[in-house]
Order: C-alpha cells, then sequence, then structure tokens
C-alpha cells in the first residue's frame, strides 16, 4: 500500500449509530410536501478525518435536523452531480448557478468509480486513473452532465475533494469496516427497495481491501479528476475553504444527511445561512440507482436487474465509508424520505 493514511485505517473502527428516532415533519413546500425525518442516536464516525462538528449533543443534533426540512427543493432538470462536502459553493467553473443539485460523495464520477469497483466490475491493480476515465467517458455517452468540486485553495495535485483526494483511503475504510457498516448498509439498501445480499456483501468488504491494497493509485491524484470532468464538460464546483491555516479546510459539518426522496435535494447555501454557518454532509442515494442503471451492462433483463442491485449496495458501501475517513467523528446520522 502505498498510502500511510490508508493503512492506518485499517487500525479504526466504526461506532455504528444505530438505531434511529424518527418524526413525520412539514416541509412548508408545496413542491416536497411533508417528510420523514430520522436521526441516529448516536454520531456516526471514527474520528478519521477532521471536518469537526459544533454540536455534541443529540437534542441539538435533531433540532438543526428538523430545520434541514424547510430548505429542501425539486432537483434542477439536467443538473450534475455534485459532492456531498457541506461547504458552501463559492463560484463554478461555468459561471452557471447550479443550486439544488443531487449530491454524492466524489460527484458523478468518483461516486461511480466506487459502485464498478466494489461491485467487482473493476479488478485491483487496474489504475485508477484509468478507471475514473473510462466511467467519465460512459456517464457522458449516456448524455449525463458530470459534476465535482475543488475549493478556494486548491492546487497542484490535489483538488481538495476528501473523495478524489483520498480515493485510497475510502476504498481501505470500506474494506476494514465492513462488519461495522453492515447493519447501515443493510438499512439503506432495503430503504431503496433492493434485497440486502449478506454473501455479496462479504465479497464487497474483501474487494474494497484489496482494491486500497493494489497498485491502482499510483499515478493518481485528485486534480486529475477535476481535469477529467472538465475535459468532458462538466461542472466543477469551488466550495470555501476556509482561513489558508484551517487544518479543516473550512469543513463545519454538524450532520450526514441521507436524502431517500426521489428528486430531492437541499439548498445547502440557504441552509448554511440560516443555521449561522453550521453545516450538513447531504447525499441524494436515489442517484445510484440512476447511476448502476447507466453502468449495468448484462443484456438479459432478469440479470441486469441482479447487476443493478449489486451495484446500488457496492454504491452505498462506498459512500458510508466516506464518513470514516473525512469527519471527525461526531456527526449525527439524517434520514430523509
Ligand atoms: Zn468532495
Ligand atoms: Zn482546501
Amino acid at each position: 500500500m502505498n498510502n500511510p493514511e490508508g493503512a492506518r485505517m485499517a487500525e479504526l473502527f466504526v461506532k455504528a449509530p444505530l438505531p434511529m428516532t424518527t418524526e413525520v415533519v412539514a416541509s412548508g413546500s408545496e413542491l416536497i410536501g411533508n417528510v420523514t425525518l430520522s436521526i441516529s442516536e448516536n454520531p456516526l464516525g471514527v474520528g478519521g478525518g477532521k471536518a469537526s462538528a459544533e454540536i455534541k449533543s443529540y437534542n441539538e443534533a435533531r433540532e438543526l435536523a428538523k430545520s434541514l426540512v424547510s430548505h429542501l427543493a425539486p432537483i434542477e432538470k439536467g443538473s450534475s452531480t455534485g459532492c456531498g462536502d457541506g461547504r458552501e459553493l463559492v463560484k463554478t467553473n461555468t459561471g452557471e448557478d447550479q443550486v439544488v443539485s443531487p449530491k454524492l460523495f466524489g460527484g458523478s464520477v468518483n461516486a461511480a468509480a466506487g459502485m464498478q469497483v466494489i461491485s467487482g466490475s473493476e479488478l485491483p491493480g487496474k489504475p485508477y486513473e484509468k478507471i475514473f476515465k473510462t466511467i467519465a467517458d460512459t456517464l457522458t455517452a449516456a448524455d449525463r452532465r458530470l459534476g465535482a468540486h475543488i475549493d478556494t485553495h486548491a492546487h497542484g495535485e490535489a483538488s481538495h475533494c476528501g473523495s478524489l483526494d483520498g480515493a485510497q483511503k475510502i476504498y481501505a475504510a470500506a474494506g476494514s469496516n465492513g462488519d461495522a457498516l453492515q447493519p447501515l448498509v443493510k438499512y439503506f439498501t432495503e430503504k431503496l427497495g433492493f434485497n440486502f445480499d449478506v454473501n455479496e456483501y462479504a465479497q464487497q468488504v474483501r474487494r474494497s481491501a484489496e482494491f486500497a491494497a493494489s497498485s491502482s493509485f499510483e499515478t493518481w491524484n485528485g486534480a486529475k479528476g477535476i481535469n477529467e470532468t472538465i475535459a468532458r464538460g462538466g461542472l466543477v464546483r469551488t466550495l470555501e475553504g476556509g482561513d489558508h491555516d484551517d487544518p479543516a479546510h473550512g469543513h463545519k459539518e454538524n450532520l450526514i444527511t441521507v436524502i431517500l426522496r426521489e428528486g430531492v435535494s437541499l439548498r445547502k447555501e440557504d441552509f448554511i445561512s440560516a443555521n449561522k454557518g453550521k453545516q450538513t454532509f447531504v447525499v441524494t442515494f436515489p442517484q445510484l440507482i440512476k447511476k448502476a442503471e447507466i453502468m449495468t451492462v448484462n443484456p438479459d433483463p432478469a440479470e441486469a436487474s441482479l447487476e443493478v442491485a449489486r451495484k446500488v449496495q457496492a454504491g452505498i458501501l462506498f459512500q458510508l465509508a466516506h464518513a470514516l475517513v473525512v469527519p471527525d467523528g461526531t456527526q449525527y446520522l439524517t434520514v430523509i424520505e
């Protein structure tokens, strides 16, 4: 393994956040209607990362979670998938203003790459750069506008997207925390309407570890992910990176929000300003199904539906593994459906 951080992750263990408490909350928007909001009774994570929450108590987290609801909105047609990073948008590479977009950690391509690698469609040892390019081509050919991000002080080989820069660490975290993450992966797989396959899951965890330990990352860096996105006409958002000497790079996420309602996302900037700078990670999981369908190659309908299910399960594992790498382990998990 060429990344000592990846090796360190193997020693850390997730504190499983389930059970969840659930209540129905009015959204205040006719377009969205009422949503069901659930919040984990314990924070999620291991404290592997630097994104630090100001909120430390369950009740405070619950109040903040409730305030999400009035900032939900329908996803803008044709908008590109942004990262689940909670920091505020400063600008985009094209000057476009996509406010309500789907969100997955890593943006369009890295989220799909996680799905492909962990579901076994890509083999250990293959250069990650090559996998990324192939997936960027596939998504573009399917008429998907690519999305990725940097932050205000990104330079050189780093994108300052924790997913692009830390891809190897994230695969390692998925590999080393498989048992601890299993209840959550099962929970979300079933919430998305798929059967959780425990044998397949064991293989996915093993593949994650093998891939992290392979030499696939030797030519990879986050800036390459950004360049590939721009080369295909994608949207690159610049997020607020905070003071130059801030080790958290402006990260102040207090929640990890999973949106299960199809076609809905968060007006992140409105949420931040309404809550005096408090942030939330946010991912829109129905987007995983769309990506899985694009990536599925099996021509037989029955086989294809199994392939989609495997990819969705793998995509969930990859997304949840981010929670072990970027945040400091004090964030509560919030689910909106
Ligand atoms: Zn990111
Ligand atoms: Zn930064």
